[in-house]
């Protein structure tokens, strides 16, 4: 295999390439196939753009159908059929069981503008200019979205100001006995703090770049209270942790919080094409016409596809049985590894967002590498890379499962053995 043309043509800010160095060819549910005939399971999942399998043959069919059909592609924001039966799935299927009512505001297809769409509304709508971010945040890499992510490798990258982001302590940052919404509250009353009362408070409620640091449902329930009694708009970003991955739909459905805004992307097409949404209490919709706009707002295939996995997926609760089941899987698996040298390991996650967290950073890399050669793809996170981050896809059968955490566990046991 000749992966010359990759270095020599392509930018030096490539990056998967070069902890996955192989050419891939072919895709199917929790599969991949590289051009030499290998196969490689899938932990990693397009950081969970890919929640519902490689190449899924429900979905597919639907938009093999529509491309055949000779149905409208791009259409900016105009009305097409495609777009009609996504809103009308999203609204039936996702938001009115659930009991929440949002717009919907279509963005360009990153998770970045999403976010950027997000913030801008906020500052609208309060008049406010900073906004409260969160330790080892990632909310994506353009000005506004990098402003809110944390980590120096991607700031670093801007040359320019950052401006109007304050960053706190997310939940645990500082150890188990430190409650931070309880200092936030502390600061924002204090005005002589230096902490400004913000537009809004944009949070994961799973850092998933970040290291898959996991806030409790008590910190979320109270990050909203103290949002709720000083008029902060509170963002979640759902890009990755959504969309199935915490085990429903909506990862904040568990602590019962009911956030102003959301962005959700990554997974939402349900097959890998660019789309993103941002949910918009319908009172905070104070957009004039194309203020905020975007060629691409239209991806009538990504609305085929999206439309497709809800109304497959997300009809009955059945789905997210399946998802626990899955997760449980996992979890004790990887509980198992951090037994055998609990010194080194620690295990965090929730759903099917699991992280085996190092000691040494050098470890956690000699797992995702020793992986790969076993056949496995699964990604580290973190500031220092010290988490192994497993993103199974949530659809698909046991026995891949079970087998890309036996990988793992093999891949473990030689990094320690070193
Ligand atoms: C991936 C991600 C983004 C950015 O999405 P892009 O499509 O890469 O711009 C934002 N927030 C979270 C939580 C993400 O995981």
């Amino acid at each position: 295999m000749d992966l010359s043309v990759f270095s020599e043509m392509e930018s030096e800010v490539r990056s998967y390439i070069r902890s996955f160095p192989t050419q891939f060819t072919t895709a199917r549910g929790s599969q991949i196939w590289d051009v030499d005939g290998r196969s490689y399971i899938d932990f990693f999942c397009g950081a969970g753009t890919l929640n519902y399998g490689h190449n899924n043959p429900i979905i597919k069919q639907k938009v093999i159908d529509y491309i055949a059909g000779d149905n409208i592609q791009h259409a900016l924001d105009m009305a097409t059929v495609a777009k009609q039966e996504f809103l009308e799935a999203f609204r039936d299927v996702i938001l009115r069981p659930r009991q929440l009512d949002y717009k919907l505001q279509f963005t360009g297809p990153t998770g970045a503008n999403a976010v950027e769409a997000a913030l801008k509304i906020a500052r609208q709508v309060t008049g406010r200019r900073s906004v409260i971010a969160f330790t080892h945040a990632f909310h994506g890499v353009s000005l506004g979205a990098l402003a809110a992510t944390a980590n120096s490798w991607f700031r670093d990258g801007a040359g320019t100001a950052l401006p109007d982001v304050v960053f706190q302590p997310y939940d645990g940052y500082f150890g188990p006995d430190i409650d931070t919404v309880s200092m936030l509250r502390t600061l924002l009353d204090d005005a002589s703090s230096g902490v400004d009362l913000p537009a809004a408070v944009i949070v994961e409620t799973v850092q998933g770049e970040g290291g898959v640091n996991v806030a409790s449902t008590q910190w979320l329930r109270d990050l909203e209270h103290v949002c709720r009694e000083r008029g902060i708009l509170l963002i979640v970003d759902d890009i990755q942790i959504g969309i199935g991955r915490s085990g429903q739909f909506f990862s904040f459905e568990e602590s019962g919080v009911t956030p102003d805004l959301v962005t959700l992307s990554k997974s939402l097409s349900g097959y890998g094409f660019p789309m993103s949404l941002v949910l918009i209490r319908p009172e905070l919709d104070v957009w004039k016409p194309g203020m905020h706009s975007g060629t691409f707002r239209g991806n009538n295939v990504a609305f085929v596809g999206a439309t497709a996995a809800i109304r497959e997926y997300w009809t009955t609760s059945e789905f997210e049985s399946h998802i626990g089941r899955r997760s449980v899987l996992v979890e004790e698996r990887i509980a198992g590894i951090a037994a055998t040298a609990p010194e080194m390991f620690a295990t965090r996650g929730r759903g099917l967002l699991q992280g085996l967290v190092c000691a040494d950073p050098a470890v956690a890399k000699a797992i995702s590498r020793g992986s790969f050669e076993r056949g496995l793809i699964v990604e580290t996170s973190g500031a220092q890379d010290e988490v192994v981050k497993l993103m199974p896809t949530l659809v698909g059968e046991d026995d891949l499962l079970i087998e890309g955490l036996e990988i793992i566990e093999a891949a473990a046991a030689a990094a320690l053995a070193r």
